[in-house]
């Protein structure tokens, strides 16, 4: 019996157990093979990126489906659902004379959640930015636009940003924990881990500001 087939006979339990557990396990061929089965019965997008997110890839395709499933996600940081969940950098800096600090992190949370953050990042920087020599000013200035640009993404988005599509792209795994309460197929089942932590210390990619 080939390994399609072996899949083939298998109940949808049983494939979407692989999928969601096993599939790192298992040889490039053999998720190929997985793969297949799963789009053959039209599993849904989340899936295929179940299987992918262990093998460390996510097509675009899933990428935007993980990233919708966790803006309609509760916030995980407040819990609330009132404004949808999304990503925005949040950008700090503090003046050490000499050497200044300026540091982005992505924050996965709902609107009010990232609004707060924002707007208490843009006072420490006003306060604490300013005094190393000589970036501190461009920094500071740097660190203001940027939390300005989340305070603005907060206002409309019912879609991802391009923050939250590249940090599902960057930490698939942890992207993935996140939109889980949502079922990965109709009628599966959902285990959902609490506890997921939330705040990415994942470098967005930006240029550093003020430099
Ligand atoms: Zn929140």
């Amino acid at each position: 019996m080939t390994l399609a087939d072996r899949y083939r006979q298998m109940s949808r339990e049983e494939l979407l157990h692989i999928a969601r557990e096993e599939a790192g396990d298992l040889t490039p061929e053999a998720v190929g093979v997985l793969t297949a089965e799963i789009d053959a019965r039209r599993l849904g997008p989340l899936v295929g990126a179940a299987i992918r997110a262990q093998t460390l890839t996510l097509s675009q395709k899933e990428v935007r489906a993980v990233a919708y499933a966790i803006v309609r996600r509760p916030c995980p940081q407040c819990g609330q659902s009132r404004r949808p969940v999304n990503a925005g950098v949040i950008a700090n800096t503090y003046g050490l004379i000499i050497t200044g600090v300026y540091d982005e992190k992505v924050l996965v949370a709902c609107a009010d959640c990232r609004e707060a953050r924002a707007k208490r990042a843009m006072a420490r920087s006003v306060l604490l930015g300013w005094w190393s020599f000589p970036h501190g000013p461009f920094r500071t200035i740097g660190a203001l636009w940027q939390n300005a640009r989340t305070l603005r993404e907060c206002e409309h988005r019912q879609k991802p940003t391009a923050t939250l599509l590249n940090y599902v792209a960057a930490n698939p795994l942890r992207a993935l924990a996140l939109a889980r309460r949502t079922p990965l197929a109709p009628e599966a089942s959902g285990s959902s881990p609490s506890g997921v932590s939330s705040t990415a210390a994942e470098r967005s990619g930006r240029p550093s500001a003020g430099g």
